[in-house]
């Protein structure tokens, strides 16, 4: 039976059997076929490991604190497509019944959840028009061919074919800076013409053409992020310009500093940082109770140091957006070495360390590297992350994954790592973690503090 390569259910459940004990159900976007797939699960491990060869990690949400910035390009879309554009007209998402379903998996299955829920309010008009406005930014100011790739198929697939041949789109395609100005225009002189001709009514119309628009938002933020205006969101979202925007999760910098093996013993100096994020009254640490903990972290830096890990990020997010997050959170990483107390010659190797993402990452992997309909909670990113970091698969049980979403959790799992970590942040602490080995609810200081990084 071992060579048979098709086998009747009967026999299939046998070669079944032998995968694994415990399955994962992941269903697919409506378009494709399957509608679910059946994925074994590395068995969960629990015990301390015998040493750490890996971690690999997410980024919205786990390493940065991005899922903000998504959370907040679906919901101005589902505002513009239903014409709600105030929050007089509509509260907006459901942080307790929407947060689960549009965190951590792929952005069709996002959208797909959003047009489903709120799908009846949608107003064509709104919907014509806030689709050719996303679709001439994405074509004319956009950054990521990818994108533009698939939002000329969608236009052609839409009924907007005719948009790319009109004369005035076209004049405007052969400037390499569109302004806003510029783009504005254009968008009033062919919304009407246009906006009648969009044909987008099936389901899976709905979703390409809000993926589009969600995208467009994004990657309008980014964009702006991208041009060194992360001050003016900063006062435009946050209300205050020198807060920011894009940030690291709590305990990332030190974490990531001391798995690289970079701390060595000063990481005595940067113990504060884990401290006061972990325990609610720091103050009333005992003297003794310090000193425990801080020989305790020496002697697991030192061992860092001797044997670093690798690290990897892998994301959902495509290569153009993950490149731009992780400069800016590499900068703000950057901004908080500068206040630690390290001695000077700590300080400047571990600047040098983080002075860029696409050489601190042993792995960058991003929905780029794969395909937007293999995304977590598929295996696909990880599984090429285990193999760029070449971490044979007798190893996979001295590494870690770090996720801080369902989905996630079961992505890593599916590829193999048993000691899957999640750490939630505010929006996701609400997500079904049952994939996971633990729960860190106060993120990666814990598993620094109160696991040992799961070492013995
Ligand atoms: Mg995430």
């Amino acid at each position: 039976m071992a060579n048979n390569k098709i086998v009747k259910s009967k026999e299939s459940n046998i070669l079944f059997n032998k995968l694994g004990k415990e399955f994962a159900a992941i269903y697919n976007p409506e378009f494709i076929f399957p509608g679910y797939e059946l994925v074994p699960l590395a068995p969960i491990i629990k015990a301390p490991i015998k040493g750490l060869k890996a971690v690999v990690m997410d980024m919205d949400g786990t390493t940065t604190t991005t899922e903000e910035l998504c959370t907040h390009s679906l919901e101005i879309m589902v505002r513009k497509i239903t014409g709600r554009l105030s929050s007089s007209q509509w509260t907006g998402l459901d942080h307790e019944k929407d947060y689960p379903n549009i965190i951590g998996n792929s952005t069709t299955k996002h959208v797909e959840y959003l047009i489903k829920k709120y799908g009846s309010g949608i107003v064509k008009e709104e919907l014509a028009n806030s689709y050719i406005y996303a679709a001439l930014w994405t074509l004319l100011i956009g950054q990521d061919d990818s994108r533009k790739a698939e939002v000329r198929t969608n236009m052609i697939n839409l009924g907007l074919k005719d948009v790319l041949t009109e004369k005035k789109y076209l004049a405007l395609q052969n400037i390499s800076q569109v302004s806003s100005k510029e783009l504005n225009s254009l968008f009033k002189a062919l919304r009407s013409k246009y906006s009648t001709l969009f044909k987008g009514v099936t389901f899976n119309d709905l979703v390409k053409a809000s993926i589009d628009i969600y995208y467009q938002k994004y990657h309008e933020i980014l964009f702006q992020i991208d041009k060194g205006e992360s001050k003016k969101l900063a006062a435009q979202f946050l209300g205050d310009k020198n807060k920011h925007l894009i940030e690291p999760m709590t305990g990332v910098p030190v974490f990531l500093a001391l798995i690289k093996g970079l701390l060595g013993a000063d990481v005595k100096f940067v113990i504060n940082e884990l401290i006061n994020s972990f325990y609610d009254n720091p103050a009333a640490i005992s003297g003794s109770e310090l000193k425990r903990i801080e020989k305790s972290i020496i002697k697991l830096s030192l061992n860092f140091e001797k044997k670093p890990a690798k690290v990897a990020v892998v994301t959902s997010s495509i290569h153009y957006e993950a490149n731009i997050v992780l400069k800016e959170v590499f900068k703000v990483i950057h901004e908080e070495i500068e206040k630690w107390n390290l001695p000077a010659e700590r300080k400047t190797k571990l600047l040098e360390h983080f002075s860029d993402h696409n050489r601190f990452y042993n792995a960058f992997i991003t929905a780029s590297d794969s395909n937007e309909i293999r995304l977590k909670p598929h295996r696909d990113l990880y599984s090429i992350a285990l193999h760029q970091l070449a971490i044979p698969k007798n190893d996979f049980n001295q590494v870690i994954g770090l996720e801080d979403s369902e989905s996630g959790t079961i992505a890593i799992r599916a590829a193999g790592v048993g000691l899957c970590v999640a750490v939630p942040f505010i929006k996701t602490t609400g997500h079904n973690f049952e994939a996971a080995a633990y729960v860190a609810n106060k993120g990666l200081s814990e598993i620094i503090l109160k696991h040992n990084c799961f070492l013995k």
